[in-house]
């Protein structure tokens, strides 16, 4: 191993991140990926975190490494993902087999069956996190992305299902997207094992009947796993594959009655849907519903959402039976989503920023702007250089760049008044105002508002 590191050159020639995979910058760096930045970011996240707690859904992370057997025995030997989208390596300290983890599911079903974390009854959980495919990388698909994971773990009822579905309507509202215009829902069922095996017997036998129309990808799983052949995404293959026959052709009653509750739900609470019978998702533990939410904005990659129901998952992976309902959300797609829309976002600005005169003593200033945060106001300070903090004008075009409602002006000659003087930045109609640095608590919530 360490011979290995040293056989790398010596060199200050500058470094790339790894193909597909991207840096989140603050905003205002110029980058030519037009990707979100950072603000965008922690808003999806405080707004994420404000609709989980509002519906009881506690947080938890789990390692971004985990025992390569956790994904081929939990997402399925023959799906895209584990036959040719994961890091895998073999560790080179004790020869353990690894992977970065694709997607989230499955290591916190691990971790709630190692910690008996169901054992007080059902637990609703989300997680943030990076997720690894090697995939092709394109706009919205990446190497590298991010994924919101929500799971209600113990949960069998269709209410739970209708729940996790009306959560997310909460929160495409929250962040100011509309249903049907940007985003909309497809729902189906899987049915349960035996209406798959069913419903697999008769597919196998039509693809049979049409072998000759298959791609080698869809050869190759026409026994593994033919019901992925649904999922290709081959445009050769969809005459074929829409008149193939259908699992709801399959499923029982009680199956049917599942569907038709969460449906009721949704129905009551005025969500508009589409039963989309091709919707299979493209990992192999889900049984019961499975949805997606789609938008038309993001060209071939337009679902930002898919979840679904995987009540046989926990014992699978050696666990206890338990029921359980979950969805990923790619955060890249639903940011470029919001960013394509052009939707107002909070302004990442802060409240005011502090242009500092050569020779004004910097402990006066330093407690005056420490006294403003106390007070809940965010104050940027321009950073002085090793020739001092420039001219006043270079300083006032960096105030008017961060985006600041205020300039406090800490000239050596208002100081010495014992004064700050407040330069409004965005109203033309407001004037300028001087204030006492010793009522700093007084005036400090002016600068919250206007
Ligand atoms: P796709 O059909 O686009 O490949 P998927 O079915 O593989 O998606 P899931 O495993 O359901 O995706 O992951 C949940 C979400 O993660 C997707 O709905 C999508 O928003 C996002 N996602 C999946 N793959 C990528 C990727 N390579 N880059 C960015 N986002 C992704
Ligand atoms: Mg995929």
């Amino acid at each position: 191993m360490a011979e290995k590191l040293l056989a790398i050159k010596p060199s200050t020639s500058p470094l790339a991140a790894v193909k597909g995979m991207n840096d989140i910058l603050p905003a205002g760096v110029p980058r030519k990926d037009k990707l979100p930045d950072s603000a965008l970011w922690r808003w999806f996240e405080r707004t994420v975190d404000a609709v989980m707690t509002a519906h009881g859904y506690q947080s938890l992370l789990t390692p971004v490494v985990e025992p390569t057997a956790l994904f081929v025995r939990g997402i399925g030997e023959a799906t895209d993902i584990v036959e040719k989208e994961m890091y895998s390596w073999t560790d080179a300290m004790n020869g353990d087999a690894l992977t970065l983890r694709p997607e989230i599911t499955a290591g916190i079903v691990r971790a709630m069956i190692e910690h008996n974390a169901l054992y007080n009854g059902p637990l609703r959980v989300w997680s943030i996190g990076p997720v690894f495919r090697h995939e092709r990388p394109q706009k919205g698909r990446y190497r590298q992305f991010h994924q919101l994971d929500v799971e209600a773990l113990g949960c069998a009822g269709p209410d739970v299902d209708a729940e996790l579905i009306l959560m997310l309507r909460r929160l495409w509202q929250a962040l100011g997207l509309q249903i049907g215009q940007h985003v909309r829902l497809e729902l189906n069922s899987l049915g349960q094992p035996a209406e798959r095996a069913a419903h697999r017997a008769a597919l196998v036998a039509y693809f049979e009947r049409h072998a000759e129309q298959l791609d080698d990808d869809s050869k190759r799983r026409l026994h593994s796993n033919p019901l992925r052949i649904l999922d290709s995404k081959n445009p050769a293959l969809q005459g074929l594959i829409e008149a193939a026959p259908k699992l709801a052709e399959h499923l029982g009653a009680e199956s049917r009655a599942h569907l038709d509750a969460v449906c009721a739900v949704l129905d009551a609470a005025g969500l508009d849907y589409r039963i989309n019978p091709r919707l299979v998702r493209g990992l192999d533990y889900y049984n019961l519903t499975v949805f997606e939410w789609v938008t038309d904005h993001l060209g071939s990659q337009g679902t930002v959402c898919g979840g679904g129901r995987y009540d046989g998952l926990f014992e699978q992976l050696g666990g206890k039976p338990a029921p359980a309902i979950g969805f990923g959300l790619g955060i890249e797609r639903l940011l470029l989503l919001i960013q394509e829309l052009g939707l107002p976002v909070p302004s990442a600005a802060p409240d005011a920023y502090a242009v500092i005169g050569e020779g004004a003593p910097l402990p006066r200033v330093l407690a005056t702007l420490d006294a403003l945060r106390a007070a809940g106001v965010s104050v940027l300070m321009q950073a002085a250089g090793k020739d001092g903090w420039g001219g006043m004008k270079s300083q006032f075009k960096r105030a008017d760049a961060s985006g600041a409602r205020h300039a406090l002006v800490f000239g050596a000659d208002e100081l010495a008044r014992g004064e700050v003087a407040i330069k409004p930045l965005r109203r033309a109609d407001a004037a300028q105002t001087t204030r006492a640095l010793a009522d700093v608590a007084q005036w400090a919530g002016e600068l919250l508002h206007a």
